[in-house]
C-alpha cells in the first residue's frame, strides 16, 4: 500500500502497533513525548543521520538491512563510550514508498533493538524528495565513560574484529575491479548491510577499567586514530603487518587491498588504547564476548604524528585517501609525515 493511502499518522499507527512493550516505558510511540525511567544518574546521547545517495543506496541494501544498521551506528557510538544503550527515536522523512517498505525498515530496526534490549519510544515521520533516518539513542555509562583522551605514550593500541571488510564489500557493490567467490563475496556483502556493535565488549573494558580511549571506527582506521591521538595529545605506531584483516578479505584484496582496512568506513568496530599491564586481561575480555581484540601498535610522543610501520620498522607511506568528511570529501593524511607528496 501507497503511504499517502495510509497518511501520516496511519503509518504512525502501524510502526507502534508492532513495537513491543518494553520495560522502563511509561509512556511510548503515540503522545507529544516520551516518558521513560532511567536506572542510572547519568546519560549518554547520540545521535546519527542517514542521507539516501550519500550513506546508503537503496540499490544495494535492503529496507530491513537498512533499519538494522541506522540503528547499529548509534549502538556502536555509545559502545565506544563503554556504555549500555537504553531508549531510542527514530524519525524518518520519506520520498513516495510503501508502507512494507517502511515496515521492512522498521523490522531492522526492532531487530538490532531487541539484540541489545532497546526501546523503541518515539520519532518523527516527513515527506520529502528522498529517505533520510535519523535515530537518536539514550545509554547508560553504568562504568563511568570512556573518552577519545585518555591515551598515554607507551598503551597499547587495539582494534576489535577485523578491518576493511565493509569497505571492501561496498567496493564490490561498485564493481571496483575484484574478483570474489560466491562465499567471500557474500560474507563482505553482509559486514557492510549487517554490521555488528560491539556493545557488550565496550561494557566488559569499562567495567574493568581497561581502556584509557576508546572511540568507534566509522571513518576509517588511520582518521578516527588520528581523533584519539588529537584528545590524548599522542602519537600513533600502527604495525602493517599486525591489521586484522578476515580471511574472505585478504583472498579478495591481497596485500595491496590494506587501504580498505586504513581508510575504509563503516566498520562499526571499537579503536582502544590500554595500559600494558592490562594485555592479559584485555585478552580475558575477547575470550569472555566472543569477539576478536587484536594489538595493533603503540601510543608513542605526539610529535612523531601517526606512523604506518612494515615488519622491519621502516615507515610506510600512507594513502592520501584516509578517512572521509563530509564537507571536505575525502581527507589527505592524517597528519603524517609520510604521505604521499
Ligand atoms: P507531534 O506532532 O507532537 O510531533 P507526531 O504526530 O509527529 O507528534 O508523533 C506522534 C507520536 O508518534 C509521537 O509519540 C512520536 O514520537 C511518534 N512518532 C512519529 N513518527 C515516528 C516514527 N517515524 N517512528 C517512531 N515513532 C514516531
Ligand atoms: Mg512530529
Amino acid at each position: 500500500m501507497k503511504l499517502k493511502d495510509v497518511g501520516e499518522f496511519g503509518l504512525i499507527e502501524l510502526i507502534r502497533s508492532k513495537t513491543p512493550r518494553m520495560r522502563g516505558v511509561r509512556v511510548g510511540i503515540g503522545d507529544d513525548a516520551a516518558w521513560v525511567s532511567v536506572k542510572h544518574d547519568s546519560l549518554l546521547f547520540t545521535s546519527d543521520m542517514l542521507i539516501e545517495g550519500i550513506h546508503f543506496n537503496l540499490g544495494w541494501t535492503s529496507m530491513q538491512e537498512l533499519g538494522h544498521k541506522s540503528l547499529t551506528a548509534s549502538l556502536s557510538d555509545i559502545a565506544a563510550m563503554g556504555g549500555a544503550p537504553a531508549y531510542c527515536l527514530v524519525s524518518l522523512a520519506v520520498p513516495d514508498m510503501t508502507t512494507q517498505q517502511i515496515e521492512a525498515l522498521y523490522r531492522g530496526v526492532r531487530s538490532a533493538a531487541a539484540e541489545h534490549r532497546v526501546a523503541l519510544v518515539g520519532g518523527d515521520t516527513c515527506a520529502a524528495d528522498r529517505l533520510i533516518i535519523d535515530v537518536f539513542l539514550a545509554g547508560y555509562a553504568p562504568y563511568g565513560a570512556i573518552l577519545r583522551g585518555g591515551a598515554a605514550v607507551g598503551d597499547d593500541i587495539c582494534v576489535t574484529g577485523t578491518l576493511g571488510d565493509s569497505a571492501l564489500g561496498l567496493a564490490l557493490l561498485a564493481e571496483a575491479g575484484h574478483e570474489a567467490s560466491a562465499r567471500d563475496r557474500a560474507y563482505l556483502l553482509r559486514r557492510h548491510r549487517h554490521p555488528t556493535a560491539r556493545v557488550k565488549t565496550g561494557l566488559q573494558l569499562a567495567k574493568r577499567k581497561l581502556a584509557s580511549a576508546m572511540m568507534d571506527i566509522s571513518d576509517g582506521l588511520l582518521q578516527d586514530l588520528g581523533h584519539v591521538c588529537r584528545a590524548s595529545r599522542t602519537g600513533a605506531l600502527v604495525r602493517h603487518e599486525e591489521l586484522p584483516l578476515s580471511p574472505a578479505f585478504t583472498r579478495v584484496a591481497g596485500r595491496d587491498g590494506s587501504d580498505y582496512a586504513l581508510s575504509g568506513g563503516e566498520d562499526y568496530e571499537l579503536l582502544f588504547t590500554s595500559g600494558r599491564q592490562h594485555r592479559r586481561a584485555v585478552a580475558e575480555v575477547a575470550r569472555r564476548t566472543g569477539v576478536r581484540i587484536t594489538r595493533i601498535g603503540e601510543c608513542v610522543a605526539q610529535k612523531r604524528g601517526v606512523t604506518l610501520v612494515n615488519e622491519q620498522g621502516v615507515s610506510l607511506p600512507i594513502s592520501p585517501r584516509v578517512g572521509h568528511d563530509h564537507f571536505k570529501g575525502p581527507v589527505e593524511g592524517a597528519k603524517s609525515r609520510h604521505s604521499r607528496d
